[in-house]
């Protein structure tokens, strides 16, 4: 599942593909991505807009247009892809035995943006402005934004009896980590995640604030080179799995001290940690 700096990556890629390109036609071939809206809704939206900015924000991508905006939110598995032209749009798009699945495409002068989920659970949405978008009107502050200070996250634990891994997870408290760098950046804290929030001192929370702006800032990274390739139906993320040092490393030595990392089960979710040097 995309996190805040694998959205980040795919926000600065399309950015200078889409930026003040005028949205020609909206394809669309699954209506469920827009759902609850009607696709029908959304195309009379967009067509003819133009797209001002791509921005983000928490695990939504932002199309700005010159008036209103459409969000995009890849889910477990969504992911956007790009066509030269229409005609190499729909002789690929969900036609033949070779098809790349497509849900909805954006046709512009320069080429076509499609957005696919294959267990379409990834959604387009259109609004007249960013407050009618309820997930994104409650997001809180986002963890690569200049706002997400030391202190503005030792307030906000000060303000959760949550346990550590969870109150990461709450994107109304800070915006755009999931299972995977909450995993990472307790790791690197050397914070035990069933810690209640509000148990921090000052120097752990400044330790993990430290420690999640590291693990984004150095996936960031690692997203961007190579950046994105949309032009490849198959294109993904390489070389993530070389800078976890505990999410899905069940049974193997912790990189710190040795001892087996451990899973454990976090409301629905597992919670890779070691036992030994994360208190
Ligand atoms: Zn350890």
């Amino acid at each position: 599942m995309p996190e805040l700096p694998e959205v980040e990556a795919v926000v600065r890629t399309l950015g200078p593909l889409v930026q003040n390109r005028r949205i020609r036609f909206v394809h669309v071939l699954h209506p469920i991505a827009t759902k609850p809206q009607a696709a029908s809704h959304l195309a009379r939206f967009a067509q003819g807009r133009r797209i001002r900015t791509v921005g983000r924000k928490g695990k939504y991508v932002l199309l700005h247009l010159d008036s209103g905006l459409l969000t995009m939110h890849f889910r477990l598995d969504g992911q956007l892809l790009w066509f030269s032209n229409a005609k190499e749009f729909l002789e690929r798009a969900n036609q033949g035995e070779n098809a790349v699945h497509v849900d909805l495409a954006l046709e512009f002068g320069n080429g076509v943006l499609g957005f696919a989920d294959r267990r379409h659970f990834g959604r387009v949405h259109a609004w007249e402005s960013g407050e009618e978008c309820p997930g994104l009107a409650a997001l809180g502050v986002d963890a690569l934004s200049p706002d997400f200070t030391a202190s503005r996250l030792r307030k906000l634990l000060a303000a959760s009896k949550r346990p550590l891994k969870e109150f990461l997870l709450d994107q109304t408290r800070v915006a755009g980590i999931g299972n995977i760098y909450s995993c990472e950046a307790l790791w690197h804290a050397q914070l035990d995640p069933r810690r209640r929030a509000n148990r921090l001192k000052p120097r752990e929370a400044l330790r993990l604030h430290k420690a999640i702006v590291s693990v984004l800032g150095r996936v960031l990274e690692c997203c961007l080179h190579p950046a994105p390739d949309f032009r490849d139906p198959a294109w993904w993320f390489q070389g993530l799995e070389t800078i976890l040092r505990a999410y899905g490393r069940e049974g193997k030595p912790c990189h710190r001290c040795a001892a087996p990392i451990r899973r454990i089960a976090q409301g629905s979710r597992s919670t890779y940690c070691c036992a030994r040097c994360q208190k």
